[in-house]
């Protein structure tokens, strides 16, 4: 990583970060109706009867998806892993280990074609998606049944020549790699059974064959971030040249013990509730600055204590208390063909807030096995469940804990039954996923 002649920015068979931002003008007519065009419509789930919110923010009016369209799914090939992360909930876990029946997958690719607004299709959950022996053979199909983009989220240690060939050639994507440091020593510390070299070597390896190939690959790096690796951030961009990475996604610690607690950067921010927009907090807008030894320290104490603070016009604090696998129309099927409407309600497992255990039970709203996929998105209690976590009217756990319901995901003092999400640390923007 360190030998400028690794560094490879131009590689032919390497896929362009994808836009971020579309401009389009639409007309009004006398009516003061406006209509969109049938691809961004399409994008939004915007089928003829659905609703979409609109959002006035910040001089602006965002549309948002429509909840109820199916956009993304998650599938989890398997629970098992060839590791032993330091940060892996799986460590917690009583549950057996188990891979999809390929039976059970080809049930589920048929049944995509009722999903029109599918955009992405991840394999990934709580395990090696390339430890699964039909793996190559899983994108393969999902490339032939649907359209959306296909990709998976790796540790990166099985991906040989053989198995990043077959991937290449079966239409992956995009590779997300767990990467939980930039150095031998941190990484190999972290991931405990991985190589740190070995795996970057295996994904230079496939960016390689992939522009060989001439196919198109976009790759990104997934991070955890802890008080043991917060340096190796320093390093992350030698890392992202090392490997051609348009993206790099984030995320606090999932902490499933006292001590992956105490790892946590977030405590902070996370009992500093956001109060943009409440009354007595006034909006302080700053331009764009340079971040030098004169401006850090100010920044710095704006940053930690301000939470109504804009950057040109773009907010700094991120959303609280949200879903985003809600409102981007998120569904997980578990390697058993459960299906869960996100990351954290797929297994049983504990997390740790203000030092006190909190045990999350799983939540499914049905089972391949004996409903089709179709069934469960439309049925009606999904559909109450993504309207109930889009109004968010859950008790504020995260910044309480105040009381025994704090224990369990069960009951909240707002009066709400299982699965309640007040203290879900994914809806606080702590935790993130590919
Ligand atoms: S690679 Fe992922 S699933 Fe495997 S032990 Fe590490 S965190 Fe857990
Ligand atoms: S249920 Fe209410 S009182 Fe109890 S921890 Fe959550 S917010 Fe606090
Ligand atoms: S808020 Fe958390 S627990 Fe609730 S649906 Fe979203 S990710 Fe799942």
């Amino acid at each position: 990583m360190r030998n400028p002649d690794e560094v490879k920015p131009d590689q032919k068979g390497l896929k362009p970060a994808s836009p971020t931002r579309l401009k389009v003008e639409v007309k009004v007519d006398e009516f003061g109706r406006i209509q969109l065009p049938a691809d961004l419509l399409s994008y939004l789930g915007g089928e003829a009867g659905a609703s979409l919110r609109l959002v006035q923010e910040n001089g602006q009016v965002l549309i948002e998806p429509n909840l109820h369209a199916l956009r993304r799914l998650y599938i989890e090939p398997t629970s098992g892993c060839n590791l032993k992360c330091q940060t892996c909930i799986r460590l917690t876990w009583n549950e057996p280990f188990g891979a999809m029946r390929w039976e059970l997958f080809e049930k589920l690719c048929a049944e995509l074609k009722f999903f029109p607004h599918l955009q992405s299709i991840m394999l990934a959950g709580f395990g090696e998606p390339l430890f699964h022996p039909d793996i190559v053979r899983m994108v393969e199909k999902l490339k032939n049944a649907t359209s959306a983009s296909v990709e998976i989220t790796t540790n990166g240690t099985l991906l040989d020549e053989f198995m990043a060939k077959g991937l290449l050639e079966a239409g992956l994507d995009r590779l997300w790699v767990s990467f939980d440091g930039t150095s031998e020593t941190s990484f190999n510390d972290i991931r405990q059974g991985a190589n740190f070299r070995l795996v970057l070597e295996n994904v230079q390896g496939m960016r390689d064959l992939a522009t060989a190939l001439d196919k198109p690959l976009a790759i990104g790096i997934s991070f955890v971030v802890m008080r043991d690796n917060i340096n190796d951030l320093k390093n992350i961009e030698e890392l992202i040249q090392a490997v051609g990475a348009d993206r790099v996604l984030i995320s606090n610690v999932l902490p499933y013990t006292e001590e992956m607690e105490r790892q946590m950067l977030c405590l902070l921010a996370l009992t500093c509730e956001t109060m943009a927009g409440l009354p007595g907090k006034p909006r302080i807008s700053l331009p764009r600055l340079d971040i030098n030894y004169l401006t850090k320290e100010p920044i710095y104490h704006l940053l930690k204590g301000y939470e109504n603070l804009f950057l040109v016009n773009n907010a700094i604090s991120a959303p609280t208390r949200s879903c985003r696998f809600i409102k981007d129309g998120t569904t997980f099927v578990r390697w058993d063909g459960k299906v869960a409407p996100c990351m954290a309600l797929l297994h049983d497992h504990i997390t740790y807030l203000y030092g006190l255990e909190r045990k999350i039970k799983a939540y499914f709203l049905g089972d391949l096995n004996q409903q089709s996929l179709n069934e469960i998105w439309t049925s009606q209690e999904y559909h109450d469940f993504r309207e109930k976590v889009y109004q968010f009217d859950y008790s504020p756990c995260h910044i309480c804990g105040g009381c025994s319901y704090l224990e369990k995901n069960e009951e909240d003092c707002f009066g709400n039954t299982f699965p309640v999400c007040g203290g879900c640390l994914w809806a606080q923007s702590v935790i993130q996923c590919p």
